[in-house]
């Protein structure tokens, strides 16, 4: 009677399920890749595209908004801390969590010990219905897969969308309204983009001067290299 079990192979493939671990004929593998980069360096962008050609992409924003959604557990923790930013209905308002979170970093640990332990259960269980599902090229979008490191030991490999801080301040200010001073309390909050760039397997740049036509062929080389 064959036992379910899976490895984890730091070679060429990752993430390969089998009834047994030597058991090829029943064993499947699939490539996981986690997709990362600073707040609004276009990672959403790139996994909309990546999604349109076929990649099965998890976003872990999805996830955090799952959790969060009203009355679950996870906010009914977060209103035991910060009362204000729970309505009655028990909604949350994330718009004011983030401004906590970025603002204190000791908020910042309270917000990731209510939040780590469900975000990783809920990527594992979306892992494994990939797998399941048969995907082959699976991609982690996660913006914090550097700082976390958890999921680092999973992948096969890291797609870092770079952008330099002036930029994304430029984009935080279009796309969220935030004032410059703020955008830059959100991006020191975060590894810097040096640092990623150094442990970074793929580097996709969509800095200042970067089009969305040259993003998207960009992308679309990195897709070959994913599939090859
Ligand atoms: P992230 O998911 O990393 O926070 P987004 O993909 O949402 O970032 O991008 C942030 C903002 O910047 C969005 O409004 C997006 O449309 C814009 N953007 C991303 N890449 C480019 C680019 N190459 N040229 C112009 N605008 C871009």
């Amino acid at each position: 009677m064959p036992s379910v079990k899976f490895r984890i192979c730091n070679d060429s493939t990752v993430f390969c399920f089998g009834f047994s671990p030597t058991d090829k004929q029943n064993s499947q593998h699939m490539k996981l890749f986690g997709l990362t980069g600073g707040i609004a360096s276009g990672k959403s962008t790139v996994s909309r595209q990546l999604t349109a050609e076929g990649v099965h992409v998890i976003d872990c924003d999805v996830i955090v908004r799952q959790l969060q959604e009203p009355d679950s557990a996870c906010v009914r923790q977060i209103r035991k801390h910060w009362p204000h930013v729970v309505d009655g209905a028990g909604v949350l308002d994330r718009d004011a969590l983030s401004a906590i979170a970025f603002a204190d970093p000791a908020a910042r640990r309270t917000i990731s010990g209510i939040m780590n332990r469900p975000i990783v259960v809920a990527i594992m269980s979306a892992l494994l219905a990939a797998w399941w599902q048969r995907r082959a090229v699976v991609v982690l979008d996660m913006p914090l897969l550097f700082e976390t490191k958890v999921f680092t030991y999973l992948i096969s490999a890291s797609i870092l969308i770079a952008c330099e801080p002036d930029t994304q301040v430029a984009r935080l200010n279009t796309r969220n309204e935030l004032d410059a001073e703020e955008a830059k309390l959100r991006i020191a909050a975060q590894m810097p983009l040096a640092a990623k760039v150094k442990m970074a397997d793929y580097v996709v740049q969509n800095g200042s001067g970067v089009s969305q036509a040259t993003l998207a062929k960009d992308v679309s080389r990195c897709l070959v290299w994913m599939r090859s």
